[in-house]
């Protein structure tokens, strides 16, 4: 909770626009994902920030929501534990009304 807490501090002050979002990877010049940048790291001693971790994950779309264990055909009830709502990345970090009333989402 403190380090979600601290990544919650740090990006309030984002301001959306009307504008298509645009990915930017760090760890290429060119701003583009690349496996081989990810390799590139872990063999240099690994990601120091595990926060950068969290945010390649939640980017990619791999944070283990029912959403995505239903892909791997999962069988479980796909709503969110918190409310009525499909439980998908979006809904547990933007949407859902009652992760938002604890600061979670
Ligand atoms: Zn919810």
């Amino acid at each position: 909770m403190v380090e979600w807490r601290e990544m919650i501090a740090k990006i309030q002050d984002i301001n959306l626009c009307a504008e298509n979002d645009r990915m930017i990877w760090k760890l290429e010049l060119s701003g583009r994902f690349s496996v081989k940048s990810v390799y590139k790291i872990m063999l240099s001693g690994g990601e120091k920030d595990e926060r950068a971790i969290f945010f390649w994950m939640v980017w990619k779309d791999r944070l283990q929501t029912v959403e995505q264990l239903i892909i791997g055909k999962w069988n479980g009830v796909a709503e969110c534990k918190l409310c009525d709502q499909l439980e998908t990345r979006d809904h547990l970090l933007l949407c859902c009304s009652i992760a938002r009333q604890f600061g979670v989402g």
